[in-house]
């Protein structure tokens, strides 16, 4: 059976902690979705196009990495796509605590869908998009952190405010 996870996130820009999650979901699972959330509760940087395109670019030669975008609830749109499973991430204890109740309250929503975590590779513990936004923002370089086509885009996001 052809086995699809999604992984979502918001992507306001995709980290290498996002690119490790994917990579190391498509170990087990044949094919990922990489679902970019439209409806933020912070104002992103980036819109949900420009996020949906550099992901598209990272893995354009990876033919089972699909990149989409969706909006409202996660379990909607995991249940039109019809994949029962999505990888999320997991660093540190604040991370489980919010990961924790999210998890709970899709079981709630949709009995059927699970959540697999992954817990992040030592490199990546200390890796978020708003680290990475202040470093870039400060005249910081992302490598090792972010994927060149993301510090290019984001170059030209943020240093052209100061
Ligand atoms: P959200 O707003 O939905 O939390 P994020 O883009 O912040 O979206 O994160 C998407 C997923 O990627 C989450 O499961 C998050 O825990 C995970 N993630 C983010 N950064 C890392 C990282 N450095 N290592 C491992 N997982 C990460």
């Amino acid at each position: 059976m052809n086995k699809t996870a999604i992984c979502p996130g918001s992507f306001d820009p995709p980290t290498n902690g996002h690119l490790n999650i994917v990579n190391r979901a498509l170990k087990i699972f044949d094919n990922v979705i990489v679902a970019v959330a439209v409806n933020m509760t912070k104002e992103p940087i980036f819109t949900p196009e420009e996020r949906v395109q550099m992901l598209r670019e990272i893995f354009k030669e990876q033919r089972n990495v699909e990149v989409d975008k969706f909006e409202g609830l996660l379990v909607d749109y995991a249940n039109r796509r019809g994949v029962k499973t999505m990888v999320r991430g997991i660093r540190n204890m604040s991370d489980y605590e919010y990961e924790f109740q999210m998890a709970l309250a899709n079981k709630t929503l949709a009995p059927d869908l699970e959540t697999v975590f992954m817990m992040t590779e030592g490199d990546y513990s200390h890796l978020s998009s708003s680290i990475i936004k202040e470093i870039i923002t400060f005249g910081g370089e992302g490598k090792g952190m972010i994927h060149p086509i993301v510090e290019k885009k984001l170059k030209e996001k943020l240093r052209k405010k100061i």
